[in-house]
């Protein structure tokens, strides 16, 4: 469907809903790509509302104005108010900011003791996020901006549709409903009972509800108080209601009935192969030349041998047990001792992680190169100049990383689960379909034979050529994408 058609379908159910305005939808979460990015969470705020407001919906942002923020766009962004809260007994200070970027208005909410260091600070998390959630509610009032429905995302604003429905019932946010999307579920900001209820007013009654293994979770508090749930796959909308993947929240989810699943789009003004500034040279599934010069070139900036005919196999990865770690150490060394193939790693986190590929760069000099950090562009060169994309992943929510590898043409080795499951489509050798190589055992022997599968593929070139196709093809747009957010909104009004 074209973009003036979605408008045109959306503005006619909003009409049916006796709306006589563009609906107002306010994204809330920790982090907003570019601004302040630790994963794909990041990707999914700074994307979404661009696309929404092309869809004649206001989307407006609200996150935490972080140091990184500061430190990279201060100068564009706009003082507007400032006034206090309180939190039990104290007093801290809210300053309300504003930035605009590609046309989307986004309130970053200041305040020195929580945001001034990382974007999330060890052991006080729970504190800064509850600080931000009361923050959002209250800057709200101060602006001329009621929404229709806020977007809770992720633990860190989870407590907010409970305070709406609990303090805020009577107020001009009354009648604003909730959306939570987890797009991770394993992190559900933990905290002690007599924190949240000092800290939040949170009445008593309200304690049981948010209650997992003996502690207050912010994120089952939204599960349970928020007007609809949802995640970002299908397959991960089933399993978080299963005991195996839901953390202690199947119950609560299962005995909702309604989570469901919306595949995450991404922004090809950003990912585009054709067009990305960042790479070495650009190319289109019809013109693919530029591809082996991407792979030439990072071979040289990460330190391997630059070999061209030599399968590349990179990861771009947050370095925790969630992304299959376990797997890569139980694999990679040999698969690197038996076959003729190169591999690079970009990825911080877990130091026992980021210890052992230091060490597997020593064990294989000029074929294994492990860049322990965080790279915008680095991770753009690895889209683009690698053969294949590896994720082993134990659970993958949605996963943005496979969608941008197969965009660029560099074919995804997946686990099936999750997200991964839903967005590649496992190659079938007899008919040259599909999109990926991917296995479904938790285990580093089925990690290797996927990889072996992949390193067969890639000896054939023709097959090869016809999977990369098929995987540039794949279109995970975000006008879509927003398109089905738009009417899960609708559906809440
Ligand atoms: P998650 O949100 O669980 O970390 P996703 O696959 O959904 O996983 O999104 C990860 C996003 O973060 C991708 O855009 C990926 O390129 C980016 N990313 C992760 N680690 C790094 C890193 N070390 N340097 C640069 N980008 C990274």
């Amino acid at each position: 469907m074209q973009m003036k058609e979605m408008r045109n379908l959306l503005a006619i159910r909003a009409s049916e809903k006796g709306l006589d305005r563009p609906m107002r939808i306010l994204l809330t979460a920790a982090e907003c790509a570019p601004l302040a990015k630790t994963g794909g969470l990041a990707d999914v705020v700074g994307t979404l509302p661009k696309y929404l407001n092309k869809l004649g919906i206001d989307a407006r942002v609200m996150i935490p104005y972080h140091k990184v923020i500061k430190d990279k766009y201060g100068d564009q962004v706009e003082y507007l108010f400032s006034f206090y809260v309180s939190l039990g007994w104290r007093n801290k200070f809210v300053g309300v900011n504003r930035l605009m970027l590609d046309g989307v208005c986004i309130w970053l909410i200041e305040n020195e003791e929580y945001f001034s260091g990382p974007i999330y600070i060890p052991d006080r998390e729970g504190e800064q996020y509850a600080y931000f959630t009361r923050a959002v509610a209250e800057a709200l009032f101060r602006l001329d901006f009621i929404p229709d429905v806020i977007h809770c995302n992720d633990w860190h604003v989870g407590m907010l549709p409970l305070l709406l429905k609990t303090q805020y019932i009577e107020s001009a946010l009354g009648s604003t409903r909730t959306l939570l999307t987890i797009h991770n579920i394993a992190y559900q900001g933990l905290c002690k009972f007599d924190f949240v209820q000092d800290f939040l007013s949170i009445p008593d009654g309200c304690l049981g509800l948010m209650e997992r293994y003996g502690m207050a979770s912010f994120l089952k508090a939204g599960c349970v108080m928020a007007d609809r749930v949802n995640t970002v796959s299908p397959s991960y909308a089933r399993e978080i209601c299963t005991w195996e993947y839901g953390e202690g929240l199947e119950s609560v989810l299962s005995f909702r009935g309604d989570v469901t699943g919306i595949v995450n789009g991404i922004d090809k003004s950003v990912w585009r192969p054709g067009t990305d500034k960042r790479i070495p040279a650009n190319y289109t599934a019809s013109k693919m030349k530029g591809k082996a010069a991407c792979k030439a070139r990072l071979m040289e900036e990460t330190g391997l041998e630059v070999a061209p005919d030599r399968p590349l196999i990179g990861m771009v990865t947050r370095l925790a047990e969630q992304k299959g770690l376990e797997l890569v150490m139980a694999a990679m060394d040999q698969l690197l001792w038996d076959n003729d193939v190169a591999f690079v790693l970009l990825g911080n986190g877990n130091k026992k992680y980021e210890d052992w590929l230091r060490g597997l760069e020593d064990r294989h000099p000029g074929r294994a190169c492990a860049w322990i950090g965080y790279d915008d562009d680095l991770s753009h060169h690895i889209y683009a100049g690698c053969d294949f994309f590896l994720m082993p992943s134990w659970f993958e929510p949605c996963g943005i990383s496979q969608l941008i590898a197969m965009a660029y043409g560099t074919i995804p080795i997946v686990r099936e689960t999750g997200g991964l499951r839903d967005t590649v489509q496992p190659y079938n050798m007899y008919t040259g379909e599909g999109t990926g190589i991917t296995f479904s055992r938790m285990d580093g022997y089925d990690m290797a034979d996927a990889v072996r599968r992949a390193l067969a593929l890639y000896a054939d070139r023709p097959a090869l050529d016809t999977v990369i196709k098929n995987a540039m093809s794949v279109d995970y747009s975000c006008d879509n994408w927003a398109y089905e957010y738009g009417n899960l909104y609708l559906d809440m009004i």
